[in-house]
């Protein structure tokens, strides 16, 4: 007969600060008590896109041979939601390009049933949401990011280089009819959509959507220099309060975005700062690529490779293990600074790390 006995606490005392233990595998905290609680997952670096501030026009993609399956990726997916993250972001590369995404959706949104994932959302460039939304507010996602730069379809073919600016929109009114809340994210581009800031925020704000402005990170090479490219969300946030009354919100959502309210549309606006203001000190976040790279940080090169030992055993310790490790290098922050921008301070673009 199995002696159970010896896992059994012997002192009441025992019982209440073992029992949670026992239940409850020890969450992730990295070197300076952050938990992780929050993947980025980017399930494959293709995109129907090529934004200038995000690839070259001639953007070189991993052979799909390298990809781990979504089987793989729902495995590791598994493993960091045994160990405490609750928030889980598919992203790419335009993530609803990749083959049979939905089956990834699937088999994730039984985390969702289960009530051991908060959240499961995407981040998109919409192109393929008209198609796919209805699907995803049944799996359980209610709240996605939908990418879009301007509302000018001359100036969104531009910057997107084969996008069309009708079939986001529509992709966006699918997603809202399906009853999933959309957030815009804009990258601020100096000289290219810095104007439209104030009516793209009145147009969002208007359908109910709340909007988040991105500072323009340097992330792989591009065919430009991103010094061009970048205003510093300051100099937007400074201009905007000439119009607009803006009152700081404690609101977070997880991710590294400030938020205020716009009293004059009633809306959320977010900034994401990373180079005018550092955010890392609260990171909750890592970030996992369709190889099976785990990056402890979106601006360091430092990533432990997962596949292997994943590969290696059809039982989920060895993977835990090597997940554990990578957590205890989490550094204490990115070090983007935009002068450095040519050659890019990081190699890696963000359609492989994800955003
Ligand atoms: N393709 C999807 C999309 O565009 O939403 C998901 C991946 S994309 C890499 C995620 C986000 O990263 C987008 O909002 C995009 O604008 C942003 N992004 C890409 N390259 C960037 C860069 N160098 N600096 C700042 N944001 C960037
Ligand atoms: Fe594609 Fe998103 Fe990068 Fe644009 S920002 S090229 S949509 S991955």
């Amino acid at each position: 007969m199995l002696d159970l006995s010896a896992d059994k606490p012997n002192t009441a005392e025992a019982s209440r600060d073992e029992a949670p233990t026992r239940l409850r595998p020890a969450p992730l905290i990295d070197p300076f008590q952050r938990a992780i609680t929050y993947l980025r997952l980017s399930v494959t670096d293709r995109c129907d896109f090529r934004c200038a501030y995000c690839m070259a026009e001639d953007m070189q993609f991993l052979p799909k041979r390298d990809l781990l399956t979504l089987e793989e990726l729902d495995r590791l997916c598994g493993v960091f939601v045994d160990r405490g993250v609750r928030k889980l972001r598919i992203t790419g590369g335009e993530p609803l390009v990749r083959r049979d995404i939905m089956q990834l959706f699937r088999r994730l949104s039984r985390h969702l049933k289960s009530g051991a994932l908060d959240e499961l959302t995407l981040t998109t460039n919409g192109s393929q949401l008209a198609r796919f939304a209805p699907e995803l507010a049944d799996l359980g996602v209610r709240r996605i990011n939908v990418s879009l730069d301007t509302l000018d379809a001359q100036k969104f073919k531009a910057i997107t280089r084969r996008g069309d600016l009708a079939v986001v929109l529509a992709g966006i009114e699918a997603a809202q009819k399906a009853g999933i809340k959309v957030k815009i994210n804009a990258v601020a581009l100096k000289g290219v959509n810095e104007d439209e800031i104030a009516p793209m925020l009145v147009w969002a704000h208007e359908r109910a959507m709340d909007m988040t402005l991105i500072e323009v990170m340097p992330l792989g090479e591009i065919d430009g220099d991103r010094t061009d490219q970048f205003l510093p969300l300051s100099v937007a946030r400074e201009r905007l309060a000439e119009r607009f009354t803006l009152t700081p919100l404690p609101d977070r959502t997880g991710g590294p975005a400030r938020y205020v309210r716009v009293e004059e549309t009633g809306g959320r606006l977010g900034f994401i700062t990373p180079l005018t203001h550092n955010f890392c000190e609260s990171c909750n976040r890592v970030r996992l690529t369709c190889t099976g790279k785990l990056y402890m940080c979106l601006g360091q090169e430092d990533a432990a490779d997962l596949r292997a030992a994943l590969r290696a055993s059809p039982d989920d310790a060895l993977v835990t293990r090597a997940v554990v490790e990578a957590i205890s290098r989490k550094p204490k922050g990115h070090d983007f600074v935009i002068e450095r921008a040519r050659p890019a301070a990081v190699p890696r673009h963000m359609s492989v790390t994800g955003g």
